[in-house]
């Protein structure tokens, strides 16, 4: 998914106008990488609409970075369907608060409560846990050692999951717990006899939360069940599980909008530590490809006039690349943003220049060193002697020996081009370096 969004939106962001053709390519390829990510078809043909609408905006108006707003139409499309704020659970005014898990089998229902209780016994509360699935061999054993290792009480009095439930909360009441949370049974598909007893469980206790635990694996299917769940139960959220594999969450994404409930937790991993609050803004990036879309939105801020760019290039491929040049280049990106970003843009620069930071700080001087340079001695560094150095500084409010350090540092970027085969000698090359 992420390269082929990479792809798409790189491309568009790239551009400093945008056709009808480009976004139809564009608006493809983002559909494509939505449906691999097991979003829904409603839900991406939603997401594109919008997408649509704000790329065409982006072609009428005469932004210097179309592109820019394309890749960050996405990604704000993405939050605005994830829900733009965290899930806060609400405590009940009268204790104990009560959570009732429910979800099919394997989606890690159990391992859920267990997390929840230790997360909620790390906020200072009391939480008791009940082992209301009496279906699977072993399940309250299973609870039982989790609860064990998070240092919360299990309780499971009772023949049935209503009595085992009713029994669990009537006795955090009794021991003053404030947070009480029941673990249910599943089934490998939604039947009627899961649903009916869960519903009963949750008609028995009257539960203020009812989350649905969802695997992020599962993909599309978990629409269907989140909304099977939801006719019966009214869940209030869901939790969503594995999200320390390799699923994107394109789940979350649909169960999102087509149930149109909010995700609490996601739970990353099998160590009961691994439980946290689903932050809407980390998953929007993780579907489009974390990091990638993150960063192309922050360098698309640095996105260079394209002609500007191609020259500095054609420069730098012929061996030319002067301190006029570098002028050139600075302005567009102290425009646009910092030199990092643009340097990585530029085909053919060593990665030794590409990971050198320049602080803005820094870089207001060198374009005010720069700028107090004729064209000349721009275009010919070595006829910088003392005295052109020290005017220069004046000119600048620098130091000579700052002057003398950014005229090295030139010397060494092309040294290290000429070393990489950027700007190789050649019969163009008007100069030798000093
Ligand atoms: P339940 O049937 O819904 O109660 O599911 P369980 O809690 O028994 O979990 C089923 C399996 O998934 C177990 O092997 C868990 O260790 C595993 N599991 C649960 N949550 C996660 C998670 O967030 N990440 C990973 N990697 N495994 C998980
Ligand atoms: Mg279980």
């Amino acid at each position: 998914l992420s390269g082929r969004l990479d792809g798409a939106l790189g491309r568009l962001r790239r551009k400093s106008r945008l056709t009808q053709r480009d976004v139809d390519e564009a608006l493809a390829e983002i559909r494509v990488a939505l449906l691999e990510a097991d979003v829904a078809v409603r839900v991406v043909d939603t997401i594109l609409a919008r997408v649509e609408e704000a790329a065409v905006g982006a072609m009428a108006s005469a932004s210097l970075t179309p592109g820019q707003q394309v890749v960050k139409a996405v990604h704000d499309e993405l939050l605005r369907v994830l829900g733009g704020e965290p899930f806060r659970l609400r405590y009940a005014s009268t204790p104990p608060t009560v959570i009732l898990l429910a979800g099919l089998q394997g989606v890690g229902k159990t391992t859920a409560a267990a997390k929840l209780a230790l997360a909620q016994l790390r906020e200072g509360r009391s939480p008791l846990l009940v082992a209301a699935d009496l279906q699977r061999p072993g399940a309250i054993e299973q609870l039982r050692i989790l609860g064990e290792r998070a240092g919360v009480a299990v309780v499971s009095d009772g023949d049935d999951p209503v009595t085992v439930a009713r029994h669990g909360v009537a006795e955090a009441r009794r021991l003053g717990r404030d947070v009480v949370i029941v673990d249910t049974a599943g089934r490998l598909a939604i039947d009627e006899a899961l649903m009916r007893e869960v519903q009963m469980v949750s008609e028995a206790i009257d539960p203020h939360y009812r989350f649905l635990v969802v695997d992020a694996m599962v993909g599309q299917e978990s629409v269907r069940v989140a909304q099977a769940f939801d006719e019966r139960l009214s869940i209030s959220a869901v939790i969503l599980t594995k999200l320390d594999g390799d699923a994107r969450g394109g789940a979350a994404l649909s169960v999102r909008e087509v149930v149109g409930k909010p995700i609490a937790f996601a739970s990353v991993g099998e160590k009961l530590e691994d439980f946290e609050p689903f932050y809407p803004d980390r998953m929007a990036s993780r579907i489009l490809g974390m990091g990638d879309v993150l960063s192309l939105i922050e360098r698309a801020e640095s996105t260079m006039d394209h002609e500007v760019a191609q020259r500095g290039v054609d420069r730098l491929r012929q061996g030319r690349f002067d301190l006029n040049d570098l002028l050139e280049q600075m302005r567009q990106v102290r425009r646009l943003g910092p030199l990092k970003g643009v340097l990585a843009m530029l085909p053919g620069v060593p990665k030794e220049l590409r990971n050198q930071d320049i602080d803005d700080a820094e870089l207001t001087r060198i374009e005010a060193m720069i700028s107090s340079m004729t064209r000349e001695e721009r275009s010919n560094p070595t006829m910088i002697d003392a005295s052109r150095r020290a005017r220069i500084a004046r000119g600048s409010g620098t130091q000579p020996a700052q002057v003398a350090a950014l005229l090295k540092q030139f010397r060494d970027v092309h040294k290290v081009l000429r070393q990489a085969g950027v700007g190789a000698p050649s019969a163009t090359k008007r100069r030798k370096p000093p």
